[in-house]
């Protein structure tokens, strides 16, 4: 019970991409960027089992960023001239690639890291792609001009990755959906059934995560503008709820979350969001363990994962992997209280 995670990107080695930034750029190239980003990858599964998490992941070592990773081997996108287009209902801006024809994998996008990843653990591991909606609100579109269809497009080619990754042993595959937070009306529309679609077939447990975002300037300060209470999930979750998927994964720590709208997840399994990656503030064990308390009310032990609220990867390393650490340690308090090991 209380079995430890993290949602998914961890900050990279100082010697593979520029320090605390999205997007950040690489600083190898060619065979030494391949070989770079096993290492990295790793390393991230190393100090994940460290830290004490039960539950590991590739900390996305090998992609430039959660959405853009994907799209190395799928056909119909031009990378060349990228469009500025504002992302996530116009939160912010952002260079992204344009597409100009049919959506098809062209190959393996993970398959290396996820190798590397399971050969170096014995440990749960668990892997992440983008969610077919939060794709498509990060790219721009001069081919589909449908973003449902578009949608479907993408869960195709995702259905095809998720399916050779849990043939490569991975346990859990969890789709990102953060636009999920912004276009609530859609996801019963056609975001959730688009999500169905990608995970058709799988046999290993699969996730989606939903959140508000990166600790970054942009989300911080559309945060700030949700007014007192955010109740975004409350639209979401009864859908949710009733889908095929096994696991979602919340934000919590710090969040205006009203914390009873994990409730509305009944039957499910939840990651719970008990650290915050918006501050550099490491949480101690006993801020963990008095949130899993709280939230404990809502999810009960075995159906209750312990996790961040959101990706890390433009934080601090040090940082980032203190709060693992403490993480770890406040799922132990809670689990010694409940007289487990
Ligand atoms: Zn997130």
């Amino acid at each position: 019970m209380l079995k430890t995670t993290l949602a998914g990107s961890l900050p990279k080695p100082l010697w593979l991409a520029e320090p605390e930034r999205l997007w950040a750029p690489w600083k190898l190239e060619g065979e030494a960027l391949a070989q770079g980003k096993l290492d990295a990858t790793i390393l991230a599964i190393k100090r994940q089992e460290d830290a004490g998490l039960d539950i590991v992941g590739d900390g996305e070592q090998a992609r430039s960023h959660f959405v853009h990773g994907f799209l190395a081997n799928v056909g119909g996108i031009d990378f060349e001239n990228k469009k500025t287009i504002g992302i996530r209902n116009d939160r912010y801006k952002a260079d992204c690639p344009n597409v100009i024809g049919p959506i098809v994998r062209t190959g393996s996008v993970h398959s290396a890291e996820a190798r590397a990843a399971r050969a170096h653990t014995r440990k749960t591991l668990k892997f992440t792609l983008p969610g077919p909606m939060t794709l498509v609100d990060t790219l721009a579109d001069d081919y589909y001009g449908d973003r449902a269809k578009m949608a479907f497009a993408f869960a195709e080619a995702l259905n095809e990755e998720a399916l050779e990754l849990e043939a490569l042993g991975v346990d859990i595959i969890q789709f990102d959906e953060p636009a999920w937070n912004v276009y609530m009306s859609l996801v019963p529309e056609w975001g959730l059934p688009a999500l169905e679609r990608a995970k058709q077939g799988l046999k290993c447990k699969t996730a989606v995560h939903i959140c508000y975002g990166y600790g970054i300037k942009a989300n911080n300060d559309w945060k700030a503008s949700l007014g007192m209470e955010w109740r975004q999930y409350e639209d979401t979750l009864p859908d949710i709820a009733k889908s095929s998927l096994d696991i979602v994964s919340l934000e919590c720590r710090n969040s205006k979350v009203p914390i009873e709208l994990i409730g509305l997840l009944k039957g499910k399994d939840v990651m719970v969001g008990c650290i915050d990656v918006a501050t550099d503030e490491i949480e101690t064990p006993e801020d963990v363990a008095a949130t899993i308390r709280a939230a404990m009310n809502y999810v009960p032990p075995e159906k209750f994962f312990p996790a961040t609220n959101c990706g890390m990867a433009p934080m601090n390393i040090d940082v980032a992997y203190g709060k693992l650490a403490s993480l770890a340690q406040g799922a132990a308090i809670v689990r010694k209280e409940l007289g487990g090991s």
